[in-house]
């Protein structure tokens, strides 16, 4: 849809619902037992799931959220967008979360700063229930309004003229 908000309740975006609760079911999280479901989904309309992966060393756990990234990451989706024209801020359209413990549960900030590195103003979804239509959408920079961008680094970087 190139003006207003996308179809939330069309083929597409019911489809990364279905994947973000689908996502709950990989989940290991032996420790907390509480398992996140996340869907990723691309500017080119693909799907990538992601569930948290807990270790017995916490700090080494990875959320969904990231885990859904790095699996778009690993099946060179940025390589894809590149060839396709599309830059790095644009190559994903829309986040879906699904907490079944919590339901409406978004994204934490560690995965607010890791997705800020791709995310600008994407649709974040929260699942906040078990119909099609239960869920809550938020655009990232409302979300996560004062995080640390890549630009805001490289910028001040630069040497003084
Ligand atoms: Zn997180």
């Amino acid at each position: 849809m190139k003006s207003g908000l996308p179809d939330f309740n069309g083929t597409l975006y019911q489809m990364l619902l279905a994947a973000a609760r689908d996502a709950v079911g990989l989940a290991y999280c032996p420790y907390s037992n509480f398992p996140v479901g996340a869907a990723l989904l691309t500017y080119d309309g693909r799907i990538y799931k992601g569930a948290n992966f807990e270790t017995v060393t916490f700090t080494q756990t990875k959320h969904a959220e990231e885990v859904a990234l790095l699996a778009a990451f690993s099946d060179e989706v940025f390589v894809r967008a590149q060839r396709a024209g599309v830059d790095r801020l644009h190559t994903f359209e829309a986040l879906a979360v699904f907490v079944p413990k919590k339901l409406g549960l978004m994204p934490c900030g560690n995965c607010c700063a890791t997705l800020a590195e791709v995310f600008r103003d994407q649709f974040i979804i929260a699942i906040t229930g078990p119909g099609n239509a239960d869920f809550e959408v938020v655009r990232f920079n409302a979300l996560a309004p004062y995080l640390m961008h890549r630009e805001d680094v490289l910028e001040s970087a630069r040497p003084e003229s």
